[in-house]
């Protein structure tokens, strides 16, 4: 039986990387040792820390304006990490909520500098005219997917501000052009790879300003001067983002997974509308491809759901804590025949309980 994943982070890996990985684990290019017993200063990892960066830049198109950063620490640490570097203690910085991520990254920066916090929720859906409230801050910060809440934001929001995003749950999800950007961040655990490691795209003229209590570890400036090697880097994490990388070129880059994914996502939102069974309750001009949640219409087939789907082979459908139901997360390693096993199984499900 095929075994598919659904868990919103840590996240499936693409079957082919696992498999190369595993391959390469003891003996890594026939050196009797595994990538992650190399020193990271080593020629052999520094030419796997290289191309992983390379392939990156390629992939999304990253000019040598901007710096990209391997660090650790996860998304979060990126919470703190902005604020201190970008802006002063007094301040101002703007935050767009549309879920529960930009909201706890807003709550985290305001321990750094002076927040204003533009709650753009309204209803199901997001009042994205809302965004020209901002416009005084050091920066504007926002979630272009929210993976709690399924909620995506699909066009940059309108600023002259250099803008900040948290790509975390769909960075190499969908094409986007990194030169509107001041900085993109992104914890690795749903798209590029384990969890820990966090990527850091920043514009180069936006660093080497950052407040002085800054922790050293989370200076972008300092982190950038020493090639995100001014500590012991999280190495095999790094080694396996840039297998994901490799894996993604050979799929076609960005544009083919962006395509598959709304493919992925119509699949399932078409059958969840199709009925009053199950429910999605976003406003579709904002519901995320990668992270679908969704409810049954009679709760009390919640649980019976949840142990027939995972004995089915479909994994961790169960939804956030806060939001109850379900949540499918049907991230680049997720393949169309993964969705269709779902709605295949739902259909089933949806017969037998009717
Ligand atoms: N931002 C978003 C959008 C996320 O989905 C997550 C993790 N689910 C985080 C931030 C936090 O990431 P981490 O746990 O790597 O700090």
């Amino acid at each position: 039986m095929s075994v598919y994943n659904f868990c919103a982070g840590p996240a499936m890996l693409p079957a082919e990387v696992m498999a190369k990985a595993q391959k390469e684990l003891v003996d890594f290019h026939g050196l009797g040792v595994s990538v992650m017993e190399l020193s990271h200063r080593s020629k052999e990892y520094l030419a796997v820390a290289n191309a992983a960066e390379a392939n990156l830049r390629e992939l999304m198109g990253i000019s040598d304006d901007y710096a990209v950063l391997f660090t650790h620490g996860g998304a979060r640490a990126h919470f703190s990490a902005i604020p201190l570097n970008l802006a002063g203690a007094d301040d101002q910085v703007d935050y767009l909520i549309s879920g529960q991520w930009s909201a706890g990254a807003a709550q985290e920066a305001a321990k750094y500098a002076q927040v204003n916090r533009i709650d753009l929720r309204v209803g199901n859906g997001l009042e994205m005219t809302r965004a020209g409230e901002a416009g005084q801050g050091a920066y504007l910060h926002y979630c272009p997917n929210e993976t709690v809440d399924g909620v995506a934001i699909f066009d940059e929001p309108d600023s002259d501000q250099p803008l900040i995003a948290d790509y975390s749950s769909c960075i190499l999800g969908r094409e986007i052009d990194i030169n509107r950007y001041g900085l993109i961040y992104a914890g690795a655990q749903k798209n590029v790879g384990p969890a820990g490691l966090a990527l850091v795209i920043v514009r180069r003229d936006l660093i080497g300003q950052a407040q002085p209590t800054t922790p050293s570890i989370l200076d972008y400036g300092l982190l950038d001067k020493h090639d995100s090697m001014y500590n012991t880097p999280p190495t095999y994490a790094w080694y396996l983002a840039g297998e994901v990388f490799k894996w993604i070129k050979a799929q076609g880059g960005v544009a083919a997974m962006a395509e598959l994914n709304r493919h992925k996502a119509a699949l399932l939102y078409d059958f969840i509308d199709s009925g009053d069974f199950y429910q999605n309750r976003v406003d579709p001009s904002h519901r995320s491809e990668m992270n679908v949640p969704f409810q049954l219409a009679n709760p009390d087939l919640d649980a019976a759901f949840l142990a027939q789907s995972q004995q089915a082979g479909l994994m961790a459908l169960k939804g956030h804590r806060s939001v109850g139901g379900m949540r499918a997360s049907l991230y680049n390693a997720m393949p169309i025949e993964g969705v269709q096993a779902l709605v295949a199984f739902m259909k089933a499900f949806e017969l037998q309980h009717k």
